[in-house]
């Protein structure tokens, strides 16, 4: 499963930064993920709290910011939100479109104690 094996990459990631800082447990994982990243909140959400037994993780949360996906179009410039990849302007239905944000998946903060 592909949420799995980025569930392990988090963990990982907050594992050794734990170590790193002499923690004893981790408390919360905060994440950013894109609505064009292919990455379903609630499936990796779900991973995570499998994959975190037994790791200094055990009773980390997993907090999602949502990131909204926007394009502008590259015919007439505008801007405006998409859900897919390919969608098309909304204003002059032209394919191509330059993809603004909503592809990211990034950790923004690990809280350690
Ligand atoms: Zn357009």
């Amino acid at each position: 499963m592909h949420e799995m094996s980025i569930a392990l990459n988090i963990l990982k990631i907050a594992t050794d930064n734990a170590v790193q800082e002499n923690a004893k447990c981790i408390n919360q994982v905060e994440i950013a993920v894109g609505r064009l990243s292919g990455v379903l909140g609630d499936a990796l959400k779900f991973c995570f709290d499998v994959a975190k037994i037994d790791t200094l993780a055990m009773n980390a949360k997993l907090d999602i910011i949502d990131i909204v996906g926007k394009g502008q179009c590259l015919s007439c410039k505008s801007e405006f939100d998409i859900d897919s990849l390919f969608s098309p302007c909304p204003n002059c239905d032209d394919i191509g479109i330059n993809i603004l944000q909503g592809k990211e998946l990034s950790i923004k903060s690990i809280n350690v104690d």
